[in-house]
Order: C-alpha cells, then structure tokens, then sequence
C-alpha cells in the first residue's frame, strides 16, 4: 500500500469523537475538537511539517511544508474540518470489510441496520474494495476525518520521497465546518496560501466550485389571545398566522419540489401556541439577487400580513450566511482546472456540479482565497449508513499529490 499509515490514521481519528454543537458560543465549540487538533499538532511535527501553529482564536492548527525547488511557484493550500455532524458519536467503533463483493448487504455489526446496496445503490461501485463502516449506533466522521487522514498522509509521502518536486504547501484544519461557522474566523493572511481546496466532498471525482447563496430567516408571530367563547373580532391566533405566512410563500420553491439549480425556502422548525409562534426557515439560492428577491418577497408578505392583523403581528428577522464561491472562482477557473488535470492525469473522471449547501470554502472564497472543493471519499454522511472506501481514500491522497506536482511545474509566475 503506497500510503502505510492511511488505513490507522483514519480509524484512530473516527474514534475521537469530535461532534460539534449548535448551541456552544466558544471557539471550537466543543472541547474534544481542540484536544484532537492539539493531538495532531503533536503528529504533523513529528513526521517533519515547520511552523506547526495552533491558533487558539480561531481553532485553525496550521502548517507548512517548506518548497524544494528553486523557482517560485504559487502556495497550495490544502483545508479539512476536524468536527463530526449532529449524530451519535460516542464510542465509534469502525467495521472493516475486506474485499467487498459490490453487492451484498452489510450488516451494520449487531445492531440491527443493515447498509444495504437497495438504499445505497453506490455501493457496487466497490467491488473489490476495503469499506470502512459504522456498526450501525454512531456516524463514522469521514466527514471530514477521511479529508484530514488524505492531507497528512500527503504530506508525509512528500516528507519521505524529497525527490518529488514541490513547492511551498500549506495546510489547515478547523473546527465547527457542520455548525457552519468554523470558517467565519479563518485568516487567509496568516494561511498565506495563493490558492486552496477543501477536502471535504463525498465519492470519487467530485470538484465542487459553486455553492448556494444562503440567508436564515427567524419569523416571531405575537397573536391576542382570548376565550374563544368571546373571540369574535378580537382573537389573533398566532399559530393561524404563521400557516398564512407559510401558505403565502411559493409552494413549489421548498425543498420537495425543487433540484438542480433551484433554490427554495425551507421551513426548518415551527413552534407556538395560540398567543405566539416562532418559525425558522433557511433560504437558498445559486443567484445573489435571487437570494435578494427571496428576502423581498419575505418582507411583502410580512408588510402584508401585519396590515391584516396589526403593526408588528409578525416580525422577520433575516441573516446572510454565505455566499456561492464561484462569484470568486469564475475569475480564478485555473484553480479548478488545476484540479481537473490532476484527476485526469490519475485516470478519475472529475465530476463537476453545483453544490446545493455550501462548504468552507464558500467563506474561504469570498474572502479572498479561493477554495474549491474536492472528494474525500465519504457516503452516506451524517448517519449511521456512512462509509468509505480505503481504496478511494488513496485516490484521493493521489489527487492532492497530483494538484502539488503540477503545480511545481509551473514556470516562474506570479500568483493567480
Ligand atoms: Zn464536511
């Protein structure tokens, strides 16, 4: 196996359990996510990286492998997030499974799931491969744990193999990715990358360069409430309010009913009683000034509904979360290329489409650097069915490989 370490580093980095949590305000929001970059500090020094860097302000563990080669070529940046999405992942306890036949079930250990090639139909893409598996009470953290495993097993091989050219490389890990909030702190002058990825898609080949553009929106509903014996004329019910503000957005634009490019409204949670009600909803769309007219459709029928029912009946309160990277990108497509050479080059067929969420690199981008996204190798992220395969993992350690040796064979050149 060209990458000794990949298979053990994965599996001892899944059994830290690295959850993040919504409701923490400390950076990282949880503890285990510092002890685990601290941890890794420890491992990216030994293996030989310099300016090893844990950034308490923002929970980024930075490092730097240095240049081997005279002429100046552009900083490649490399990114994964170390936090585990909101599922159990206490005690995650890894099944391997050699040489998989592309087609029976997999009984998830004794836990009664089954990760079964009916709901999983990619799984015959793995015939012959080794899968990496939950046993069927945790999630398995590739997401983004196979990411971090591809990057430091990476920068080991070029550690050990100095007669492979390259130039300067930087890496980052960071917290918080699931929560949406690790990448608000990063600094892209102190990372000093001229371009990046994040590694952090899912199967084989994917290169993700345009995201959502997204917003949340929190809508309070005050109603009156009174006996309904003697409502007539006077009862606001809050709760009927919100269902008219619901029903007065487009139906056809929530998530059911929308793909591909569409954006949508979704109505994410709804709770109240009579006297008042509270929704929350997210807000999607690949078009900046589509998300502006969601937003201004939302503002009419608050404007509306509170002319029916009375000033401030219905408050809305709107939230930008991020930006679809590829306004950025689409003045930096050689990043992407760069990318797609080095999968060709591999014999992988990049798989290029729009993102319907957003990554990291959504952030990253708009402040500067830009940051496409690439396979890591997971499936079935965020749950219980999640696997990887081993085989992929290496591919995708290849691909970074790949991207930093063509790189270095840039001539002299300014960065892009
Ligand atoms: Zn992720």
């Amino acid at each position: 196996m060209k990458y000794q370490k990949l298979k053990d580093r994965f599996l001892n980095y899944v059994k830290i359990n690295t959850r993040s949590d919504e409701s923490s305000k400390t950076i990282p929001s949880t503890a285990s996510q510092r002890d685990f970059l601290l941890d890794l500090a420890d491992e990216l020094k030994e293996i030989g990286l310099s300016e090893v860097s844990y950034n308490p302000k923002n929970s980024y563990l930075t490092a730097t492998l240095n240049s081997n080669i005279e002429q100046k070529v552009p900083v490649v940046g490399l990114i994964s997030h170390v936090d585990t999405a909101d599922f159990n992942s206490e005690n995650i306890n890894p099944q391997i499974i050699e040489n998989y036949d592309g087609k029976s079930p997999i009984p998830l250990a004794n836990s009664g799931f089954v990760l079964d090639p009916k709901d999983s139909p990619n799984l015959k893409n793995y015939a012959g491969d080794t899968l990496i598996t939950t046993d069927g009470t945790t999630l398995l953290g590739a997401d983004d744990k196979a990411g971090v495993s591809e990057i430091v097993c990476a920068m080991e091989y070029l550690i050990d193999h100095p007669e492979i050219s390259h130039g300067k490389v930087r890496i980052a890990f960071g917290p918080d990715e699931e929560i949406g909030v690790g990448a608000d702190k990063f600094d892209v002058a102190e990372f000093g990358a001229d371009f990046a990825y994040t590694v952090d898609g899912g199967p084989l080949g994917e290169l993700e360069w345009e995201t959502f553009n997204a917003a949340s929106l929190a809508i309070k509903v005050q109603g009156y409430n009174i006996h309904p014996s003697i409502a007539y004329g006077k009862m606001i019910n809050a709760l009927q309010v919100a269902i008219d503000f619901h029903n007065s957005l487009p139906q056809d634009e929530f998530p059911e009913n929308t793909k591909d490019r569409e954006g949508f409204f979704h109505l994410t949670s709804l709770e109240g009683a009579v006297d008042e009600a509270k929704m929350s909803y997210i807000i999607r769309d690949f078009e900046r000034s589509g998300l502006e007219e969601r937003k201004n459709l939302v503002t009419k029928i608050v404007k509306r509904l509170n002319q029916k029912y009375g000033e401030n009946c219905v408050q809305a309160q709107m939230h930008d979360q991020y930006y679809n990277m590829a306004e950025v990108m689409k003045d930096h497509m050689e990043v992407v290329e760069l990318a797609e050479k080095a999968m060709t080059d591999l014999g992988i067929t990049p798989i290029i489409s729009p993102v319907r969420g957003g990554t990291d690199g959504s952030k990253i981008s708009l402040m500067g650097l830009p940051t496409p996204n690439l396979f890591a190798g997971g499936e079935n992220m965020h749950g219980r069915y999640e696997y990887v395969s081993l085989q992929t993992m290496e591919q995708a350690t290849d691909v970074l490989l790949q991207i930093i040796k063509l790189n270095a064979e840039k001539e002299d050149q300014k960065c892009p």
